[in-house]
């Protein structure tokens, strides 16, 4: 089969009108970001903010184009839009504040107040963990807060939160959540048996990012806690791009080399213009399951010092802790398992960081356009 190229594409989009002048969308710049990899592409079209829902036939009608090419296995298009200035459409008083970085083109989800990336430089951090514990957290503080499993390469939301079985769709079109544990939770790990291979990469990890937020009903959320792949590849910066992040909370343990890891996550947030709310140190000091005792197995601090030294904020440490791990493992989170023991108490006042950090922050502009 005859490989599909970029250009192939770009003269397939030739095709299609700019429904709002007499050129073409190619011609008029409307598209960005296009990804061919392996026969699946991905591109967005960027639309003005006001008639984002308007133009969904348009997106339906550029992704259908695309798709008839010979040699093209998947397409995804999305809508994006510069940020609209706070005045330029009228809001509905959203459900909390809604701080939002990042950069200019983004999907924007309808009805989310506020969406933050756990992310790490490295895998086997803990962010899951924490991504999920943070969620629980602030859930208990009265927020109504969604979970969004993107780390596609390994999902472990399904094990971690005790959820099994497949997402029902009532209407044929969207998802719903799942819940447990007072939260709404989407996981490609849902979506995907446990044994098939992981062969989700390049454009196909970050479309499914973008169904995950556009195709599933989450209704009303204050929060929607996103953990993210690890590292700091393309298809994580893609990710960081397309989704309008009101800021990145990164994971890290003490040691150097993750450190350094952690660097590269906080450039990378800085690149799309993301700010990064916090760094967190994970597995911070081991206590002793038997005594108590406290015992600095990586050393400590390293995080604190390289979150000074970068001029952003430190937003706590979590003990390396086997009861985290045996509650994760169990499905109930130690949020659930022990809500008043120290371990939570440690999410708990990150939670609290972070919550107050979304409500101070000045906020860039709200999010707006409905996509679908
Ligand atoms: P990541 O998402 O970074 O790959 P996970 O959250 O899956 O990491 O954690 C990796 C493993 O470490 C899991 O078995 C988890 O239960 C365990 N773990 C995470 N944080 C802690 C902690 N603070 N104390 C003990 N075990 C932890």
């Amino acid at each position: 089969m005859a490989a599909i190229d970029r250009e192939a594409v770009l003269d397939r989009l030739r095709t299609i009108q700019n429904p709002g002048s007499s050129s073409d969308i190619v011609s008029s710049d409307m598209i960005s970001g296009l990804t061919v990899r392996d026969g699946h592409v991905l591109f967005s079209i960027d639309v003005d903010p006001r008639q984002g829902p308007a133009l969904e036939p348009l997106r339906q009608e550029a992704e259908k184009a695309v798709e008839a090419l010979p040699g093209v296995l998947s397409v995804t298009a999305v809508l994006t839009a510069e940020r609209a200035a706070p005045a330029a459409s009228p809001q509905p008083s959203p459900p909390a504040p809604a701080p939002s970085g990042g950069a200019g083109r983004q999907i924007v989800i309808d009805g989310i107040g506020a969406i933050i990336a756990v992310a790490s430089g490295k895998g086997g951090v803990g962010k899951s963990t924490l991504a999920i514990n943070l969620a629980v957290a602030l859930a208990s503080q009265g927020k109504r807060v969604g979970l969004l499993d993107a780390d596609i390469y390994g999902p472990s939301m399904p094990r971690m939160l005790g959820l099994s079985g497949k997402p029902s769709s009532p209407d044929g079109k969207r998802l719903e959540p799942m819940r447990n544990h007072g939260l709404a939770v989407m996981s490609i790990g849902f979506l995907i048996d446990e044994e098939t291979p992981m062969i989700w990469r390049g454009p196909m990890v970050q479309s499914a990012l973008v169904q995950m937020l556009r195709d599933v009903d989450w209704g009303q959320l204050d929060i929607m806690v996103v953990d993210m792949p690890p590292g700091t590849g393309d298809a994580q910066l893609t990710m960081a791009q397309q989704v309008p992040l009101a800021g990145a909370v990164i994971v890290s343990t003490p040691q150097d080399i993750a450190l350094l890891d952690a660097r590269k996550g906080l450039n990378m947030f800085r690149k799309v213009d993301v700010p990064v709310l916090g760094i967190v140190e994970n597995m911070s000091t081991f206590v002793c399951p038997n005594c108590g005792h406290e015992s600095h197995i990586f050393g400590h601090g390293g995080a604190k010092e390289e979150a000074q030294k970068r001029g952003v904020d430190f937003l706590g440490e979590v003990p390396l802790d086997i009861a985290i791990r045996e509650t994760s493992d169990g499905g109930r989170p130690i949020t659930i398992a022990a809500p008043d023991g120290p371990q939570a108490a440690a999410y708990q006042a990150i939670a609290g960081r972070v919550a107050e950090k979304l409500t101070t922050e000045k906020p860039r502009a709200a999010p707006r356009i409905v996509v679908q």
